[in-house]
């Protein structure tokens, strides 16, 4: 066995190396080639193999030698009462040589682990210590008088073989020389001491040279069962690294989006899971930021899928180098929306953070010119909600405050960040119960449409009907639009709302031909969404009525200055014959320039400046709106007549068309009677 071997067989004896090997295999790996395949297979360098293992062994080894040679003097020096009791006459100078050897021995041993040695170094001490101890007590001892005695005790020899060979760890060649330097001292005593019998030399010499073989094919049986030992420990916990490095493998497969590389759904899940643990534990606050991309259906439409898909990966990515330096976890949370999780602060942290990915993606200049809203990149739209001492008891209620966040950031024109308001009222606990009523409301008769009349106040006829829709609780309890129709905008329902109240104004009013007009209200959000025009015509078209009997009422609450979307779905709709009305004037923060951008065929006044025009100051008011509305060519219509005296003012101002509670309030279709009334009437009560 090479030396190479000789410190594998002795790694693999070493208690402290074996259970390294095993317990902690990646320290193993990171200094071994071992890779792939088996050890045996591979052929792993011995070099490699002896460096790491005399890296590895150090101290350990040292300070194992070093207490076996403790303990084998402690034994040596007993023995000197043996020589007092059986060659008394040389037990002085035996004795002395004893302890001179052991204390020498010892000084030489400290000094090595004294100086961080290398093992080598105490293993030298241990064989040269055998050596010189045989010799230490053969020397004095070969003197004594009583030479029978002396014949026999010679016998104590080959226990210092056995030490070299068996007790000691001592690397095979160094052994095996320590031996035959025992076997040599012995056979070379002979010659000094009286001679024996022949036969009796003959049992000395054959027990030494047999003592000799014996203990060293037993030593090297040793080494080599422990060099099996220690390859099987190393391909153990080869295997075991692999097999973890597999199990690590899979259980980041399991946590990644296949596409983009971010964390997917399940690892989202976990780790909010663990956030909100120890929100709930250790107070630490964290927030959920929604990240979509906008109008990414006309991206993926328009460049096709691979493209679609390239565009989300870069989103991806450029997300996770940005947030990663700040603690935040990217992870893709459906189709084009991606999730964000952060440990904040506050408020601020949490702008900082959406205004930080917002920036980063418009960075990007990924073109985009399907998105005709003036916008030539791609953007993202950020939704954010965090955690706040009232935020309740429930984990999905953060995101669905960040999901609520960012739909308000969709409907505000996106590219841009909105945080979710806890003071907002409009957010209360009774909004989820609507929330999710809505959901249901159309499949369970929860909404129906009342109809008010809406009145040509010169001849007296009612014109058209304003469908208004009405819905209850499932206990029965009703609900104002006021109350509803925010959370319906806010929850998207609107949108389906919107399309079954078109519809049923349709077959109720129009196809029935109860009323020869009908407008219906429609919500900023429906002439935002994709195919809202065509959804109007499939009405139109299967309920047999032509769109130049219906009208849509818009209000001007939202700024939709440079929303091309809903100027090209306002074209669409006129295309179709559908007048466009504008709702509430004067109540909006854009009215004028409201109109200035749309085509408008009748606005209506809100009801507030009929109340002020009671005063002379808003009497004006009233007259100069009047004059703006009439200047641009459009028809007015004044809302909230709920008096004979606005009626008249009504005629003073040259007015043609009115609707209020004095002249009819909105009632059920089966309420609705239209009759051609003299001058002024009411259609019925409430
Ligand atoms: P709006 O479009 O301005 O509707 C007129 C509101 O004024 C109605 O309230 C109506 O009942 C009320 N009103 C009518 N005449 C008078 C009057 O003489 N005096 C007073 N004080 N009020 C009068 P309603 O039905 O509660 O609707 C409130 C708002 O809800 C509507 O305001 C409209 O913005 C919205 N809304 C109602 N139905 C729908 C719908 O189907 N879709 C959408 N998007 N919004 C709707
Ligand atoms: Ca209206
Ligand atoms: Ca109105």
């Amino acid at each position: 066995m090479d030396r190479g071997n000789e410190d594998e067989a002795r790694a693999a004896s070493s208690p402290v190396f074996s259970s390294r090997l095993m317990n902690a295999p990646s320290g193993v790996n990171h200094a071994l080639p071992v890779e792939q395949g088996s050890l045996h297979a591979t052929g792993l360098s011995r070099a490699a193999l002896k460096r790491h293992y005399m890296s590895e062994r150090g101290t350990a080894q040292v300070q194992e030698t070093r207490h076996g040679l403790w303990l084998a003097l402690v034994v040596y020096l007993l023995f000197g009462v043996a020589d007092a009791m059986l060659i008394p006459d040389v037990s002085a100078a035996t004795i002395t040589g004893r302890f001179a050897v052991a204390i020498l021995s010892l000084i030489f041993m400290e000094i090595v682990v004294a100086a961080r040695a290398p093992s080598k170094w105490s293993d030298l001490v241990c064989a040269v210590t055998v050596v010189v101890a045989y010799l230490g007590w053969l020397i004095p001892a070969i003197p004594t008088n009583d030479f029978d005695t002396f014949r026999f005790y010679m016998y104590f020899g080959t226990i210092f073989m056995m030490s070299a060979n068996l007790f000691f760890n001592l690397f095979f060649r160094l052994s095996v020389a320590t031996s035959a330097a025992i076997l040599i001292i012995f056979f070379t005593s002979l010659a000094f001491v009286p001679p024996l019998e022949p036969n009796q030399l003959m049992v000395h010499v054959l027990f030494y040279l047999s003592c000799f073989a014996f203990t060293s094919y037993v030593n090297w049986k040793l080494n080599q069962e422990r060099f099996n030992v220690f390859l099987n420990a190393l391909e153990a916990a080869h295997q075991h690294d692999e097999a973890e490095k597999r199990g690590l493998a899979l259980e980041r497969l399991s946590n990644t989006d296949y596409l983009t590389g971010v964390e997917n759904r399940r690892a989202v899940d976990k780790r909010l899971r663990d956030y909100w643990n120890d929100w709930q534990t250790e107070a630490k606050a964290f927030a959920a930021i929604l990240v979509d991309v906008d109008f990414f259906k006309k991206y993926n439409d328009f460049y096709g899928h691979q493209a679609g898909d390239r565009c989300l990966i870069l989103v991806a990515s450029v997300l996770n180098e940005t947030l990663k330096p700040l603690n935040a976890s990217v992870g893709r949370y459906g189709g084009e929306e991606f999730i964000v999780l952060s440990r904040v602060t506050g408020r601020d942290q949490v702008m900082a953070l959406g205004e930080i990915i917002r920036s980063a993606v418009e960075g990007l200049h990924l073109v985009h010119d399907q998105r005709r809203d003036g916008q030539a990149f791609v953007t993202v739209s950020v939704g954010a909600s965090y955690t706040r001492p009232q935020s309740g008891p429930k984990l999905e209620r953060i995101i669905n405050e960040a999901d609520r966040a960012l739909y308000s950031a969709k409907a505000n024109g996106r590219n841009c960040i909105r945080l979710f308001n806890p003071n907002d009222p409009l957010t209360s606990d009774d909004n989820e119960n609507i929330a999710a009523t809505l959901r249901m409301a159309i499949k369970n008769d929860l909404v129906h449409l009342v109809y008010q009349p809406i009145q040509n106040l010169k001849t007296g006829r009612v014109e058209a009907v304003e469908s208004l829709m009405r819905m209850k609780m499932i206990d029965g309890t009703p609900l104002s639009p006021a109350q509803f129709i925010p959370v319906a905008e806010r929850t998207g329902a609107i949108l389906d709302l919107g399309l079954w109240a078109i519809r049923r104004a349709c077959t109720e009013v129009l196809a029935t031909g109860v009323a020869p007009m009908a407008s219906v209200n429609v919500s900023a959000i429906q002439l935002k969404s994709r195919g809202f025009a065509l959804a109007v015509s499939t009405i139109l078209e299967e309920t047999g009525v032509s769109g130049s009997q219906l009208a849509f009422e818009i209000t001007e609450g939202i700024d939709m200055e440079g929303q091309s979307d809903v100027i090209r779905c306002i074209t669409d709709l006129q295309a179709l014959g559908i007048r466009i009305w504008l709702d509430d004037f004067g109540t909006g923060f854009a009215g004028l320039s409201w109109l200035r951008l749309f085509p408008f065929d009748t606005v209506k006044i809100d009801r507030s400046f009929l109340q002020d025009a009671r005063r002379p100051a808003g009497r004006a008011m009233l007259e100069d709106i009047i004059r703006l509305i009439r200047n641009r060519g459009l028809k007015i219509l004044i809302e909230g007549l709920e008096t004979a005296d606005h009626v008249e003012l009504m005629h003073e101002l040259g007015i043609e068309l009115g609707q209020g509670y004095f002249l009819g309030r909105p009632v059920p279709i089966d309420e609705v009677r239209i009759k051609p009334f003299p001058r002024l009437a009411s259609v019925g009560g409430r």
